[in-house]
């Protein structure tokens, strides 16, 4: 954490950025999976929060299983989704999306947290320093993430809104 769903903003900014090759669904999903260390430690009382999963060596890691995961889970989850919200996404991700959203996901995370947490050895083992601790304050941290999920959202709805009006005037 900094909170998992604050995690998704800079997910729509990159999804903006990267559209057809970025799966910001395999992202969210790289994010939970992140995360599940931190809640069991927590629930166990553990004085470390952040262990292994929260440095970059795990998030490579934990990035092949959240892309190989999401490959699979991206159809039923897409399909629930197109059933009931707008706008449709594709029923299948490609394996360059899945990876990028896994890997970007998993990476940004300990990128994000190691600003925060001051359990983190984001580069064990080589170090166990965490160089970017407070670099900037967990206030302007919050607003980052939130901008950038609100520039990437209104970005990919002005993206959907065009897109959906162009396809009405042609099959007019
Ligand atoms: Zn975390």
């Amino acid at each position: 954490m900094p909170f998992t769903p604050l995690h998704l903003g800079p997910g729509l900014a990159i999804k903006l950025v990267l559209r057809d090759r970025f799966s910001v669904v395999v992202f969210a999903g790289a994010q939970v999976a992140m995360d599940v260390e931190p809640l069991v430690r927590m629930l166990r009382g553990d004085a470390v929060v952040h262990g292994p999963s929260h440095t970059y060596l795990g998030a490579l890691l934990v990035g092949v299983a959240s892309m190989l995961i999401g490959k699979v889970a991206y159809g039923p989850i897409a399909r629930t989704w197109n059933a009931r919200a707008a706008p449709a996404l594709p029923t299948a991700v490609g394996w360059a999306a899945a990876g990028s959203g896994a890997f970007l996901g998993t990476t940004s995370h300990v990128l994000l947290d190691s600003l925060m947490h001051g359990d983190m050895q984001p580069f064990a083992p080589l170090t166990d320093a965490n160089t970017l601790l407070l670099a900037i304050s967990i206030e302007s941290l919050h607003l980052l993430c939130i901008g950038l999920g609100a520039v990437g959202a209104v970005g990919l709805l002005t993206l959907a809104t065009r897109r959906e009006r162009r396809s009405r005037a042609q099959t007019r």
